[in-house]
Formats: C-alpha cells, sequence, structure tokens
C-alpha cells in the first residue's frame, strides 16, 4: 500500500550542506547567518527590514506588540484560520472581532468588516489563509478611512500576489511562517517583515530579551522575549529560501493536477477556487465534500485506512473551548466559515506527488464518499 502524507518538507543536499557548515562553526545562535537570512529575505520581498523569530506565532505576538495593540483595543480578524492569529491579539490584552469569511475564497470578506468597527478598533489583522490572498483594496480603504492598522498574517501565503504585490506588504507589519508544513521551512521559525523602520527596532530588540542596539548583553531595556531564531534554522532558510521559486511552481503544478481530476466529480467537490488577481502558493490544497449526510471525519479515518493521510483544514476559532468560555460565541455565529469548517478536507500536498500520486488519490476519495454516501441511503 502506497503512503501519503499531509504534507512533507522539500530538503535537498544543499539544505543539508548548508546546516552542516553552521555545526562546524560551533556558533549556533546570535551568528552571522540570521542577520543573512533577514537580508535576503527583505530583498526577496522588497521591503526595507525583516526580523528573524522562532515561530510565525512568535511573530504574531512581537507585530502586536510593536503595532502597540493593548489592553482594551479590538482587532478584526477571521475566524476560519489557524488558532494563533486570534491567540496573537490575546497575548496583549486586546480583543479579537470576528468577521466571516467570503464563501469562494474562504478569506475575511470585506463587506462585513466596517459594521464590526467602533471607537476601540486599532487594527486589522488579515489572514491570507491556504495561499490565497484577502482582498486587500476595500480592506485598505476601510483602514485608511477608520485610521486603522493592517496586520499581516502571511504565515500560509508566501510569494502569493494581490494584483502583483506579495503578501505581507501591505501592512504595518506582516508575518511568515516556517513550520515544516509550510511552503518552505526551517524546522520551527518565523519571519516579520515591515518598512517601518520602528516596528524592526521594537521586534529585533523584544525577541531578544529587550536588549536596545548598543545594550550590554546583561542589559534589558524592556520586557522582552526569547523569539530568536537558531542560526541552523536560519542556514535553513537560505537555502530554502533560494529554491522558493521553484518550490511554488511545483506546488503549482500539483494544484493544477487535482484541480483538472476533480474537474469531473464537480457534484461531489467544491475544488479551490482563485480569486481574479490573486495568484495563489497553495499552503494545502482543501476540497469541500458536497454532501451533507457525510460524515467528514469518518471520511478522514476511512481514507487514513488506504494510507492516505488528509486533515479537517481548519476549524472555527471561535467554537474552540477557550474562545467559547472567554466570549460566549456558539455554533451558527460566524455560518460561512463553521461551514467550511465542517466540510473541508485538505489533501496531500507536497513536492514529489505525481500526476499518478493525484489521480490515485483522487480515486480512493472518490470510493470513500460513495461508500459512506451509499450506507446512508
Ligand atoms: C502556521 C501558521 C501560523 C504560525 O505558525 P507557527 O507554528 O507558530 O510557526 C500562524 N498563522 C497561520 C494562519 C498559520 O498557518
Amino acid at each position: 500500500m502506497k503512503a501519503y502524507p499531509i504534507a512533507r518538507p522539500y530538503l535537498t543536499a544543499e539544505d543539508k550542506a548548508g546546516v552542516i557548515s553552521v555545526l562546524d562553526t560551533h556558533q549556533l545562535s546570535l551568528g552571522p547567518k540570521y542577520r543573512e537570512f533577514e537580508k535576503l529575505f527583505a530583498k526577496k520581498m522588497g521591503v526595507k527590514y525583516a526580523c528573524s523569530v522562532s515561530s510565525g506565532t512568535a511573530g504574531l505576538h512581537l507585530a502586536m506588540l510593536a503595532c502597540g495593540i493593548c489592553v482594551g483595543d479590538e482587532v478584526i480578524t477571521s475566524p476560519f484560520s489557524f488558532v494563533s492569529s486570534a491567540n496573537a491579539i490575546l497575548y496583549v490584552g486586546a480583543k479579537p472581532v470576528f468577521v466571516d469569511v467570503d464563501p469562494m475564497t474562504y478569506n475575511m470578506d470585506p463587506a462585513k468588516i466596517e459594521e464590526k468597527i467602533n471607537e476601540k478598533t486599532k487594527a486589522i489583522l488579515v489572514v491570507h489563509i491556504f495561499g490565497q490572498p484577502c482582498d486587500m483594496a476595500p480592506i485598505s480603504r476601510l483602514a485608511k478611512k477608520y485610521k486603522l492598522l493592517i496586520i499581516e498574517d502571511a504565515c500560509e501565503s508566501i510569494a502569493a500576489t494581490y494584483r502583483g504585490r506579495p503578501t505581507g506588504t501591505f501592512g504595518k507589519a506582516g508575518v511568515f511562517a516556517f513550520y515544516p508544513n509550510k511552503q518552505m521551512t526551517t524546522g520551527e521559525g518565523g519571519m516579520l517583515i515591515t518598512n517601518n523602520r520602528k516596528v524592526y527596532e521594537i521586534c529585533d530588540s523584544l525577541k531578544n530579551q529587550g536588549r536596545a542596539k548598543n545594550d550590554q548583553w546583561l542589559d534589558h531595556r524592556d520586557l522582552g522575549y526569547n523569539y530568536r531564531l537558531d542560526e541552523l534554522s536560519a542556514a535553513l532558510g537560505i537555502t530554502q529560501l533560494k529554491k522558493i521559486g521553484f518550490m511554488i511552481d511545483q506546488r503549482r503544478k500539483i494544484a493544477g493536477w487535482y484541480k483538472e481530476i476533480l474537474e469531473s466529480h464537480n457534484d461531489m467537490f467544491q475544488a479551490p477556487n482563485t480569486a481574479v488577481g490573486n495568484t495563489h502558493t497553495w499552503f494545502v490544497f482543501v476540497v469541500l465534500i458536497k454532501d451533507k449526510k457525510i460524515g467528514r471525519n469518518l471520511l478522514i479515518e476511512n481514507l487514513k485506512k488506504t494510507g492516505i493521510a488528509t486533515k479537517p483544514y481548519l476549524p472555527s476559532i471561535h467554537l474552540f473551548d477557550f474562545y467559547r468560555r472567554r466570549f460566549g460565541y456558539k455554533k451558527g455565529d460566524f455560518p460561512i466559515s463553521e461551514r467550511i469548517s465542517d466540510r473541508s478536507l485538505a489533501l496531500p500536498m507536497y513536492i514529489g506527488l505525481t500526476y499518478d500520486d493525484c489521480k490515485y488519490i483522487v480515486g480512493k476519495l472518490i470510493i470513500e464518499v460513495n461508500k459512506l454516501s451509499k450506507r446512508n441511503k
């Protein structure tokens, strides 16, 4: 039986050599590599500053701090995201205010933002979900009208563009993540980008225990954190970033195959859409199971037995226990997000999958869906 994981990092001899070369220097943290990675990343994104961090979540936390979000503030964001985008708002004592999503892109629906803005609203934290950019034109207009900051969770959308401009460059700060299932990896790791020198300097200090630029090692000007990216991870980031174009092309090819194969089964599945003006970089490939009577979680179990790993990407954040307890959210509060959460299935997506693999995976998927729908009749 062939086994298909849901994700797998693409690691080459060049990646290995880069990491080993750091081991040989014996300088495993705060060496030259993280600065080199930051410079290369900023250049690639066309921004002035990049600040490497130990995870995407750490980057989002620093973005909130550097943008001055604090207790009593409200930040508008998406319920259809990985939990850390909303959590980062809570870390600084502010309140995440959710806006339901667009049924085609699964991104925050700009038409539903304005009604959530009040005098406490400080920022909009957009999440470019699955590698597809949010509709930034109306969001930017609203931000301007109400003097709100835009912060971008671009953790799933590296190299994606909206009207030709890369995600992560629209707001005061943009954050990327390099966990091993992302389009590029450093093991754990992340990067915050900005054109604002102050934001950069705050993040660069806070990630390093609040040390200011010319401080002695044991001086700590501010309440900081250890959110540093180590040298081994940075070295991996450098070689991964070098081939990001190739890696995204490969993901696009695989997504194209899936879409082509799924086209004749659009009675069963809603394949992902790419909005006009967007380029998509396919963090995951998610289909929605149309037949509401089919238990999606049972489907996942059954596919697992055939060797195919799939995942329910993503649960809606407001329905997590913690959010229900704290804010009293309930089912039905954000119906579009919930419907996507209930019906979504991420298929294996990693470099190395062939057209035949995609065909095999979709074939098995159809068999298992048919089995479940027969059982319901
Ligand atoms: C991966 C991810 C993050 C950050 O993840 P880390 O595991 O902390 O690197 C944040 N937001 C979204 C939407 C993500 O997918």
